[in-house]
């Protein structure tokens, strides 16, 4: 099972956009930054794991199953 790192590509003040950085695989989600909500923008690799943070931000996938 491959693991991809998430970093942070923009910010606004309600909410985080985190890219995957393995080229093949271009998932995307937006996290809330005040409430624990993630949406999945596109997909990417689905059995991937990802894992990333920004700040105060932390992303732990937790709908990959
Ligand atoms: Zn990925």
């Amino acid at each position: 099972m491959s693991v991809h790192r998430m970093v942070c590509e923009g910010e606004n003040s309600a909410e985080v956009l985190f890219v995957c950085t393995d080229d093949q695989c271009g998932r995307r989600v937006v996290l809330g930054k005040s409430s624990p909500k993630i949406v999945v923008i596109d997909d990417g690799e689905f059995g991937a794991s990802h894992f990333g943070s920004m700040g105060g931000v932390f992303i732990d996938d937790v709908d990959a199953a």
